[in-house]
């Protein structure tokens, strides 16, 4: 599934191609995504002013508002020549004033496209999330007032977009485990301390996968989901029963709200309110 780093890879991938084109036309091969997808006609001939992203939402933003685009489980964006062929599940077709389409591909169509006028965040995909990991607003005593009488693991609590946006289970494990943090702790028993390490990590994770999906991104495909390029870098996610690199501890895996987790027993000793480093 495509996450924050893969969005905003994208992002940066196709704005320079779009911004400042106008929106000829569109082809809805099938428009039967996750929600139907419409686009107002009104939108003919209108300018792209930007491509921003909110959580994993990207926003080709227009004067009158914006078409939000979720990539879902599996889908893609390209810009091409509009006369290549199509694959299949390539759904959707923006045309633009320079002969050239923004295609959108999802095998399993899990993605969506919406239109709307501003303000744009105050569309209900849009209007309940939390901060973005990577503002100022996203900090460890945001973390800590947030958690306050919070039981829940705080593996959970990080993943939960009303708390912070576009954390995903290969991020939470990673930050929790640079952080010193058992992920199985209750939330509001990780001090202020820890959550600022937490922030810091999720911050310098996320950041770490953007800067290398922007230098072996190819086309503005994310080719299958997966963060391969990620991959060699990681201290804990899929490394269940094998060495701790830090420590040499074998790594323990656990589920926490159906999702793998895995935690070092020694460098995320972090219990209650005393807390460790590694
Ligand atoms: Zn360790």
């Amino acid at each position: 599934m495509p996450e924050l780093p893969e969005v905003e890879t994208t992002r940066r991938g196709i704005e320079p191609h779009l911004s400042g084109r106008q929106l000829k036309d569109w082809v809805i091969r099938n428009a039967a995504l996750r929600w139907p997808v419409k686009i107002p006609q009104a939108l003919k001939g209108q300018q792209v002013l930007g491509v921003g992203r909110r959580a994993k939402y990207l926003l080709i933003q227009f004067d009158q508002g914006a078409l939000i685009m979720h990539l879902g489980m599996s889908g893609s964006l390209r810009v091409l020549p509009a006369d290549t062929p199509l694959l299949k599940h390539d759904h959707i077709d923006l045309l633009f004033d320079d002969g050239r389409v923004l295609r959108f591909n999802d095998p399993r169509r899990f993605g969506s496209i919406h239109w709307q006028p501003h303000p744009v965040m105050e569309h209900w995909l849009l209007c309940a999330l939390g901060p973005e990991p990577l503002s100022d607003a996203f900090s460890g005593a945001y973390l800590k007032t947030t958690a306050r009488r919070r039981k829940v693991a705080v593996k959970n609590f990080l993943m939960d977009a009303h708390v912070v946006v576009g954390v995903g289970n290969i991020y939470a494990n990673e930050a929790l485990f640079m952080a010193g943090i058992r992920p199985s702790l209750q939330a509001h028993r990780v001090t202020l301390a820890s959550y600022e390490r937490l922030a810091s990590a999720v911050q310098e994770v996320l950041q770490q996968a953007i800067a290398m999906g922007g230098t072996t991104l190819r086309d503005f495909v994310n080719q299958d989901g997966q963060p391969g390029y990620f991959r060699q870098s990681l201290y804990v996610y899929g490394r269940s029963g094998q060495l701790c690199k830090v420590c040499e501890t074998p790594l323990k895996g656990l589920r926490i709200g159906q999702r793998a987790t895995v935690f070092c027993p020694k460098c995320q000793r972090s219990q209650g309110l005393r807390s460790y480093r590694c």
